[in-house]
């Protein structure tokens, strides 16, 4: 049967792109785990990271004060983000810029390569955005015979060594500087041959090598870390001063931003330029804060495009315990104190969003029904330590709880037959509901005994029991339950019947 069109364009529900993983994440982090350079390398710089924002965090006495407020800000657009988004429009449009909006990946690329195109280029230069790497611009853009140029010192090492990024602010994080000399030797057209890891030794050989390309490009391509609703304005928040030269030497600025990242207005911004810098490199501000409003003339950028961004956003808005993922202004701090992130890596993660944040945003952006995508929310010990980072107060743990439930519900869905998680379930449920069904579980007791080797210690269990002992052992169950050893000690000696007589208290008490 056909459904009656009623004028509506329709909206992919779900994104694409590189928002799935390549296999199951115990299997991607397993293989991860057995790298102890990636491990050193890690633990290192989340290390550095973590102490540093601990330290300029708690210089500020309002710093919980300003995470509400954050929170607070994001809850609000998201309760009237199609309102702003068409007042952004309209006041970015009256500046002079173009606005695109795309519903998926596909369009996002396609729309950007014809733009590209009108300026007769076959090369850009990037600064960096998580946008561009989500929608998979630069393998898109390569297959069109476009060359896409990355600028931020770390995607740039990414992009030498065929690689991926493994952390949203630190996409090289897992490379130390003996790895990137060697990636430079290897990569960089005209590069000293006597290259040393010294940092600044690397800096300056990157910076000759992006110079060439800041001064040819015609078209750069951008993402976007806010968009003011009331002005048309939008920003970009950097480091290195690369993204500035991408911004405003190019005749023409090509930005793909997620409708997510709109805020009201500039007092909004106030905010988050206190939580953003703090939270992600440690630092009290950032050095580098662009801001630009449609077209100045003879000045920067004279054809300045947007294309905004659904893929698979309308879908996680539309899930209210979700959404509050959308808040999320990319900081990094969640991975940086994730255990399981500093032990597997960005890569296990597949997505484009790795750690916490991924764990949750990449499922709810692709639908948790997608099979490719529905062990993340278990990549996690729940401990919290995201949501105590978070700078806009993202319950991550909750939500992980929530698409847990979701993934086994629509796996429920697809069997006919009970699982074996189903019975074992039902059998707790069982021996939980009365203390007589606890107390004939427990009789069974010394058959742990047995299965317990000479050292007391159960290694092997079957079923999906095995993944407990696959990397830890379980002490054997003791001689007897809790309530044999009660009853022992407690029961009365049979003998003359107990006194009901009041018990007193030592003399002098009263
Ligand atoms: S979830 Fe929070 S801590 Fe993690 S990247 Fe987003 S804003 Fe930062």
């Amino acid at each position: 049967m056909s459904g009656t069109f009623l004028g509506m364009p329709s909206l992919p529900v779900f994104g694409t792109g590189n928002l799935h993983e390549h296999e199951p994440f115990p299997k991607a982090a397993h293989r991860e785990l057995g790298n102890t350079q990636l491990r050193a390398n890690l633990g290192h710089a989340t290390g550095t990271i973590r102490d540093k924002r601990l330290a300029v965090v708690s210089e500020l006495p309002d710093w919980e004060g300003l995470r509400e407020a954050g929170r607070a800000i994001k809850e609000s657009v998201m309760a009237r983000l199609p309102d702003l988004l068409e007042k952004f429009e309209a006041n970015f449009t009256a500046r002079g810029g173009k606005i695109h909006w795309a519903r998926d990946a596909g369009e996002a690329n396609a729309i950007v390569a014809s733009l590209i195109r009108e300026q007769g280029a076959d090369e850009v230069v990037k600064v960096k955005s998580m946008a561009t790497q989500e929608i998979g611009l630069n393998e898109y853009l390569e297959d069109q015979g476009i060359a896409a140029f990355e600028t931020d010192l770390a995607e740039l090492i990414v992009q030498l060594d065929h690689d991926k990024p493994s952390h949203i602010l630190v996409p090289a994080i897992h490379k130390n500087r003996t790895q990137v000399r060697d990636i430079f030797l290897r990569e960089m057209e005209g590069v000293d041959p006597d290259l040393t890891n010294e940092p600044a030794r690397l800096a300056a050989a990157a910076r000759a090598h992006l110079r060439r390309k800041f001064l040819s490009a015609k078209v750069a391509v951008s993402g976007a870390n806010f968009a003011l609703a009331d002005s048309g304005t939008l920003a970009v928040v950097e480091s290195e001063g690369n993204g500035r030269m991408c911004l405003t030497l190019p005749e023409t600025l090509i930005t793909v931003m997620g409708v997510e990242k709109l805020l009201p207005s500039w007092e909004d911004l106030e905010v988050f330029m206190q939580l953003l810098p703090r939270s992600s490199t440690g630092e009290r501000m950032n050095p580098y804060t662009s801001l630009w409003t449609g077209v100045t003339p003879d000045d920067g950028p004279q054809n300045v495009h947007l294309v905004l961004l659904d893929n698979g956003r309308s879908a996680a808005l539309a899930d209210e315990m979700g959404r509050s993922a959308l808040h999320c202004i990319r900081c990094s701090a969640c991975m940086n104190v994730c255990p399981v992130y500093e032990r597997t890596g960005g890569h296990a993660y597949g997505s484009t969003y790795p750690g916490p944040i991924g764990a949750i945003l990449s499922p709810l952006l692709t639908g948790i029904t997608a099979e490719e995508n529905n062990s993340l929310p278990y990549a996690s010990s729940l401990c919290g330590a995201c949501y105590d980072a978070c700078p806009v107060k993202i319950n991550i743990p909750d939500i992980l709880v929530h698409l847990r439930g979701e993934d086994v519900d629509s796996k429920r869905g697809k069997k006919k037959l009970p699982s074996q998680m189903d019975l074992g379930m039902k059998a707790a449920s069982w021996a939980l509901s009365s203390g007589r069904n606890l107390g004939l579980v427990e009789k069974a007791l010394p058959l742990g005994r047995l299965a317990a080797g000479p050292d007391r210690k159960i290694t092997k269990l079957p079923g999906i029991a095995a993944g407990w002992t696959q990397s830890r052992d379980i002490p054997a169950p003791p001689g007897q339950s809790f309530r044999q050893w009660w009853d022992k000690e407690h029961r009365a000696p049979a003998g003359p019947a107990e006194s009901t007589a009041p018990v007193e208290g030592p003399e002098g008490e009263s």
